[in-house]
């Protein structure tokens, strides 16, 4: 989906090397590249129109190369799916906890919640994090909950990394999530770890630069937050006599997610919170 995360396309390309079509019950679509150009360039966001495939679906038969995309996959990918597996990692700005997401609105059928909740528990990572979207569903995990097919995204990396660590919990809890699903039934899987249920609580859970500057970061990945602390400093480095401007957390919660990169622009975002929630 961007091409900046590996772990996904790592291990959806190792599944199409060993699984052989009598492994297969029913049909299973493996896309490594969703997004061939922005991968093959390293990038986020495709280097032929600069859009990001993750904010376009369903796409437009008539529209740019992306959304383009976004349209055949909708149409003629998603329109025959049971479950979707949505695998990203943070990209090359991004600090985040490995983890799944599931789209939770309060308009969702019961039924469809509940299959997410179990795909969640059985992809066995050490957090999930509950997700309205914020009402946005031009994600593909957003188009296909509101289209009612039962879907798990997942942060596997971070940094544009890719490590033998952030490979094998991919591997592992792909496996899982293909075994669950009925469609690999005799793959071989070793169990996850009980998953933590969180959600990030709307805007208020986010820090957002104030101004385009150098953030000298607080805090790391992990950390207890109470609303008011300190994120950071902002500093202006064009204006030295300038005395450097903290910038504060507005909830509680654990740090899940950060920015890497010190010189940010006003709106970027510089920090996300969740907090815990009782399980579905
Ligand atoms: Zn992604």
């Amino acid at each position: 989906m961007h091409g900046d995360e590996y772990e996904g396309p790592v291990v959806i390309a190792e599944l199409m090397r060993q699984i052989q079509p009598g492994d297969v019950q029913g049909q299973l679509i493996l896309l490594p590249s969703f997004n061939a150009p922005a991968l093959r360039a390293g990038l986020r966001t495709s280097p032929i129109d600069r859009l990001n495939l993750n904010r376009v679906f369903p796409g437009d038969d008539f529209g740019a190369p992306t959304q383009q995309i976004a349209r055949y996959v909708a149409d003629h990918l998603f329109a025959k799916a049971n479950f979707f597996l949505d695998l990203h990692a943070g990209g090359r700005t991004l600090f985040i906890q490995p983890s799944a997401h599931v789209v939770m609105g309060d308009d969702m059928d019961p039924a469809l919640v509940k299959a997410n909740a179990r795909l969640a528990e059985v992809f066995g990572v050490g957090i999930t994090v509950q997700t309205s979207n914020m009402g946005d569903y031009r994600t593909a995990a957003g188009y296909t909950s509101m289209q009612g097919i039962p879907t798990l995204a997942a942060e596997m990396g971070m940094g544009g990394w890719v490590t033998g660590n952030s490979v094998q919990a991919t591997r592992d809890a792909t496996r899982r999530f293909l075994k669950h699903t009925g469609v690999l039934p005799r793959i071989a899987t070793i169990p996850g770890v009980q998953t933590r249920w969180t959600r990030i609580n709307g805007a208020v859970a986010y820090v957002f630069a104030p101004f385009d500057g150098y953030f000298e970061r607080c805090f790391k990945l992990g950390d207890t937050i109470e609303s008011g602390q300190v994120a950071g400093l902002m500093h202006q480095l064009s204006r030295p006599e300038l005395e450097p401007e903290p910038v504060h957390f507005k909830s509680s919660g654990t740090l899940y997610a950060h920015g890497l990169v010190g010189h940010v622009r006003a709106g970027q975002n510089l920090a996300v919170l969740t907090e815990d929630v009782s399980a579905p």
